[in-house]
C-alpha cells in the first residue's frame, strides 16, 4: 500500500458526516461522550486479546485514558492506550459504517432538525460526532503488539475525502486530536471538559485523567510554573455494576445504558441484581424506550455484554436471554466461567441455562412490574416491541402463561387498532357461561373490524379480539388458553354460542333451520366441488353467507403468508 493516500468515504459514510459537519445537535458536547466511549472499548478488547497474549501489553498495563487540550492551539486531545488500529482497520472503522440499517436510518431522516436529531439520537453515530466540533480531525494509531514503525495518521477536513499515511508511533492505542471550530472553541478548557466527563463518562471502568489545573498565584504575586503537572483522575473509575444500587444515581445508570448499548434515548427502566449462590453473577439490565431499525432482524445484534471477573469476554453474549428478549441491553458479569471460556463453551454449559432462565424471569418481571404501575409507559414499550414479545409463546414454551399475560390486543371493546387491551381485562368482561376468549384475524385492522364474522358477536355483546400482525396467527398456533380459556377464531370450525343464546332465540333458530333445509341441499348440490361443507349458521345477522375453514385447518392469514412465500 502507498506510503500516503487519500481515500474518499463510503457514501452512507459522506452523509452521515454531512450531517455532523452542518451539525444537527443542539448537544454538542456529546462528542466527548462518544470517544471517551470508543477508547473505553479499546481498554475492553486490549484486555480480552491479552487473555491470550499477555505480551500485548508491552509492560504497559494500566489501561487509562487521558484527555489533554491547548487553549492557543484550540484543540481537544483524547488518547488511550487500548488495542488501537491497523491501516486496513483505520480504512475501515473510520470510512465506512459497518452498521446495519444505515441506508435506511438516512432514508428516515426528514430535514427537520428536531426530529433527525431524535433518529440519530437512536441510530448514534459515534466517531463521527466529533465532526460537530472540529473543523479537522486527526487520528494517531498503534495497534497493540505491532511495531512502532507501523503506527497510522489519518487525517480528514472535509466531507469528502481523508488521508491516511503510515507513521512511527511509540505508545499503543489511539490519540485523537480535535482541531475546534472558531464557534466551539470553548471546549479547550479544562473546566469545561472536567464537567463534560464526569456528566457522560463517569461510569467508564478505567481512568480518564486530567492534569490538574495549575493553582492560580496568590494576590500580587507572579505566577509560578509549577515544577512537574500533576495527574488527576476525573470519573469514578469502577465499573458501575460492581457498585451496590443505592451508590448508583439514575443519570449514571442512564448514561452508562448509552454507552453499553450505543443508543442515545434513556432507556425505559433497568433492573440490577447481584446473585449468589451456586452461581456468582451480578446482571444489569435495560429496556430501552426505542426499538432499534433492526429489530426485526432475527440474526441481528443482541443487547448483553458477557464479563468474566469484571473483563469483558465478548459482545452479542446470544446464550443469556431468548430471542424474543433481543431488545434487552445489558451486562452479565460472571465469578464462576474460565476468562478463557467461548461461545461453544457457553452453548454446553447447563449453568448457563439456569442463568438464562434467571435472565428471562428477570426481564419477564421487570415488564409486569411496569404494566402493573405504570401503565402508559407499558403502552410505550409495547408499542416498540410488542411484535417482538408475541413471538414468546412459540420459542417459551415453560413461560407462555407469564409472557401471555404482558400481551396487549386491539379489540371490539374499543374497537381501535391500537394494541392495548390484556387478556385479563378480557376475562373481566366476558358474558355469563362464557368460558371461551374469541379473536378474528385478518391481513389489516381494518378488515378484520369488518369481518360478516363478527356480526353475531356484536349481537350478544362479545367481545373479540382484533388480530391484525403477520405474527399474529403463529402467536395463536402456541398460546392455546390462558386462565384455563380457550382460544377460538371465529372464522374456524362450528362456533357454539348455544349457551348463551335465550330460549326465544334457540326456537327462531330452529324455525329457521327447518325453513333452510331445501335451501341447504340445493347450495350443497351446486359447491360440492369447491366447499367441504355447507351449514346454516346463526354467526351471521347481516350478511347472507360467509366462509369458514375447518377447526384444524390452517388459518387464513397464515395461508395467505405461505401463499406469499411461495409455499
Ligand atoms: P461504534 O463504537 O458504535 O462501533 P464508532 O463510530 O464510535 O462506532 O467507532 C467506529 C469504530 O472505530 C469502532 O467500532 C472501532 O473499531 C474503531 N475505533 C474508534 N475509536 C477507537 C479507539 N479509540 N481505539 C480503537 N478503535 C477505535
Ligand atoms: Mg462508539
Amino acid at each position: 500500500a502507498a506510503q500516503k493516500e487519500t481515500r474518499g468515504f463510503q457514501t452512507e459514510a459522506k452523509q452521515l458526516l454531512h450531517l455532523m459537519i452542518h451539525s444537527l445537535y443542539s448537544n454538542k458536547e456529546i462528542f466527548l461522550r462518544e470517544l471517551v466511549s470508543n477508547a473505553s472499548d479499546a481498554a475492553d478488547k486490549l484486555r480480552f486479546e491479552a487473555l491470550k497474549n499477555d505480551a500485548l501489553f508491552e509492560n504497559d498495563s494500566e489501561l487509562k485514558i487521558r484527555v489533554s487540550f491547548d487553549k492557543d492551539a484550540k484543540t481537544v486531545t483524547i488518547s488511550d492506550n487500548g488495542i488501537g488500529m491497523s491501516r486496513d482497520e483505520v480504512i475501515e472503522h473510520l470510512g465506512t459504517i459497518a452498521k446495519s440499517g444505515t441506508a435506511q436510518f438516512l432514508e428516515n431522516l426528514s430535514g427537520d432538525e428536531q426530529k433527525d436529531s431524535h433518529l440519530i439520537g437512536q441510530f448514534g453515530v459515534g466517531f463521527y460526532s466529533a465532526f460537530i466540533v472540529a473543523k479537522q480531525v486527526e487520528v494517531f494509531t498503534r495497534r497493540a503488539g505491532a511495531a512502532a514503525s507501523e503506527g497510522v495518521h489519518w487525517s480528514c477536513d472535509g466531507e469528502a475525502e481523508y488521508v491516511v499515511e503510515t507513521v512511527e508511533k511509540e505508545s499503543r492505542g489511539t490519540e485523537i486530536v480535535l482541531h475546534l471550530k472558531d464557534d466551539s472553541a470553548d471546549f479547550a478548557d479544562g473546566w469545561r471538559l472536567r464537567s463534560v466527563i464526569k456528566k457522560y463518562s463517569d461510569h467508564i471502568s478505567i481512568p480518564v485523567v486530567m492534569q490538574k489545573d495549575p493553582m492560580p498565584a496568590p494576590e500580587g504575586e507572579e505566577p509560578q510554573e509549577p515544577a512537574e503537572p500533576e495527574d488527576e483522575v476525573v470519573n469514578t473509575a469502577t465499573a458501575l455494576w460492581t457498585r451496590s444500587r443505592s451508590d448508583v444515581s439514575e443519570e449514571e445508570y442512564k448514561e452508562f445504558y448509552k454507552h453499553i448499548s450505543h443508543d442515545y434515548s434513556d432507556p425505559m427502566k433497568w433492573s440490577h441484581n447481584r446473585v449468589e449462590g451456586k452461581l456468582d453473577y451480578t446482571s444489569l439490565l435495560f429496556l430501552p424506550s426505542k426499538a432499534p431499525f433492526d429489530l426485526y432482524n432475527r440474526d441481528g445484534n443482541r443487547g448483553v455484554k458477557l464479563y468474566v471477573q469484571r473483563t469483558f469476554i465478548m459482545d452479542d453474549a446470544e446464550q443469556f436471554l431468548p430471542l424474543y428478549l433481543r431488545f434487552i441491553k445489558g451486562v452479565v458479569d460472571s465469578n464462576d466461567l474460565s476468562l478463557n471460556v467461548s461461545r461453544e463453551i457457553l452453548q454446553k454449559d447447563p449453568n448457563i441455562d439456569s442463568m438464562r432462565a434467571a435472565l428471562t424471569k428477570r426481564v419477564l418481571d421487570m415488564l409486569e412490574k411496569l404494566a402493573k404501575n405504570d401503565a402508559e409507559t407499558y403502552q410505550e414499550f409495547w408499542n416498540e416491541f410488542g411484535q417482538v414479545l408475541k413471538e414468546g409463546p412459540a420459542e417459551d414454551y415453560a413461560n407462555r402463561e407469564k409472557i401471555a399475560k404482558l400481551l396487549r390486543f386491539a379489540s371490539t371493546h374499543t374497537n381501535e387498532a391500537k394494541q392495548d387491551q390484556s387478556l385479563e381485562s378480557y376475562i373481566e368482561r366476558m358474558k355469563e357461561g362464557q368460558d371461551t376468549i374469541y379473536y378474528v384475524a385478518a391481513e389489516n385492522f381494518n378488515t378484520a373490524k369488518s369481518s360478516p364474522h363478527l356480526e353475531v358477536f356484536r349481537k350478544k355483546g362479545i367481545e373479540v379480539l382484533i388480530l391484525s400482525d403477520r405474527v399474529d396467527e403463529w402467536l395463536m398456533g402456541h398460546l392455546m388458553e390462558f386462565d384455563g380459556k380457550k382460544f377460538q377464531d371465529v372464522a374456524k370450525g362450528s362456533l357454539d354460542l348455544g349457551d348463551m343464546d335465550t330460549e326465544e332465540e334457540k326456537k327462531a333458530q330452529e324455525e329457521s333451520e327447518k325453513e333452510m333445509a331445501s335451501l341447504l341441499e340445493r347450495s350443497k348440490e351446486c359447491l360440492k366441488d369447491s366447499v367441504e361443507e355447507v351449514r346454516i349458521t346463526h354467526r351471521l345477522t347481516d350478511s347472507p353467507a360467509c366462509l369458514v375453514v375447518g377447526d384444524h385447518d390452517m388459518g387464513a392469514q397464515m395461508r395467505r403468508m405461505l401463499e406469499q412465500a411461495g409455499q
